[in-house]
């Protein structure tokens, strides 16, 4: 990762002084952190993301950090912390709740520019697109509180994955592990698709730029102003389908990889750890790619 500042910051272009924010709310991370057995996280698969990017980076100044706080905080009382805490999953919102969206897929945009020079490596035609989206953005994040964004965000809340399904020999080992506890996140493109990704554990943000609508994401979309979000949810969007499952398999390889030093490390974390295990949200991921890797079995045999 580039270590540079921007001269400026990145919302208001101001010259003040730029304090350190983070990419993945922070709550999130808490979270994930508080309800893990080790409290060592899994990230997703981003090889040059680090653990540090998802905490901090000089990005914005202390005023903008604080505007966009005011949202943050809207979707952390409203919606991530009754799913997380009481797993509610019908929510109805007002317009902070698209306002979050596009902070959040604001901060994902510009840091993975200032960091890994991402916009660079697009194609013409989505460089064209990410820059525009960013102004558009940054505008509505200053000014148009009630304004509509022309890009479609959507929020997706991931549950266990359907032991039954018919192509389960292809799931990754870890599926659900990625699915109820990955922190991910990203500039996702394909020859004709483009959007910006924040998977904070549970719930998964997409914030679509190519195409800006898809109508393969059924009861995700969330309007401009007020609106009702609720399971059950669907994405029928096979390309996006594809890449959650490449992101999951991952770490499969990681078991190999690992050296004997770093397993019984890992082992011994457990063992210390056995009595939080039983309600801890990860014993209920691993448990269930148990399940998975059992069931795979049983059907080959
Ligand atoms: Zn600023």
């Amino acid at each position: 990762m580039k270590k540079i500042r921007p001269k400026a910051c990145l919302l208001c272009q101001s010259n003040d002084d730029l304090v350190q924010g983070h990419v993945m709310p922070s709550f999130v991370v808490d979270y994930i952190k508080e309800t893990s057995v080790t409290g060592v996280f899994r990230f997703g698969g981003n090889p040059n993301l680090t653990r540090q990017d998802y905490f901090k980076a000089y990005m914005f100044c202390k005023r903008c950090e604080n505007i966009m706080s005011i949202e943050e905080n809207y979707f952390k009382k409203n919606i991530y912390y009754p799913a997380a805490k009481n797993n509610r999953r019908e929510f109805h919102y007002n317009h902070q709740l698209s306002r979050f969206c596009m902070i959040q897929s604001f901060r994902v945009l510009v840091f993975f520019d200032l960091a890994y020079n991402e916009l660079a490596k697009l194609k013409p035609s989505h460089h064209k697109t990410a820059l525009k989206a960013i102004e558009e953005f940054r505008e509505l994040i200053f000014k148009g509180y009630k304004n509509k964004s022309e890009y479609s965000n959507h929020i997706f809340f991931f549950d266990l994955a359907d032991p039954y399904r018919s192509d389960i020999q292809e799931l990754p080992k870890r599926v659900n592990h990625y699915f109820l506890r990955a922190l991910d996140m990203g500039i996702v493109r394909g020859t004709n698709q483009m959007y910006v990704y924040s998977k904070m554990g549970f719930i998964a943000l997409f914030t679509l730029l190519v195409p800006r609508m898809h109508r393969g994401m059924i009861g995700t979309r969330i309007y401009a102003n007020n609106g009702k979000l609720k399971t059950p949810q669907q994405i029928r969007f096979p390309r996006l389908g594809q890449f959650l499952m490449s992101r999951a398999g991952i770490g499969d390889d990681i078991d190999e990889l690992m050296s004997d030093r770093q397993m019984a490390k890992m082992e011994e974390r457990f063992r210390k750890n056995i009595d939080k295990m039983a309600d801890s949200e990860t014993a209920r991921a691993v448990f269930a790619d148990y399940n998975i890797a059992d069931i795979k079995k049983s059907l080959r045999e």
